[in-house]
């Protein structure tokens, strides 16, 4: 069962007992931070800083 089709591509959470909001691209890409604005204005940069993160 699949469900409807959406336009919401990216998902934006808070890490539970912190204050670190956890940010999950629609291209699988990841980011923490602590920053709502920040991690919008990443998500609305795409590609930029998606999938090139070194670890
Ligand atoms: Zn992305």
């Amino acid at each position: 069962m699949s469900g409807p089709p959406t336009t919401e591509v990216y998902r934006i959470d808070w890490v539970p007992g912190t204050d670190t909001l956890h940010g999950l691209c629609h291209c699988g890409a990841e980011r923490s931070g602590q920053d709502p604005v920040e991690m919008w204005e990443w998500m609305l940069a795409h590609p930029v800083g998606h999938g090139a993160e070194p670890r």
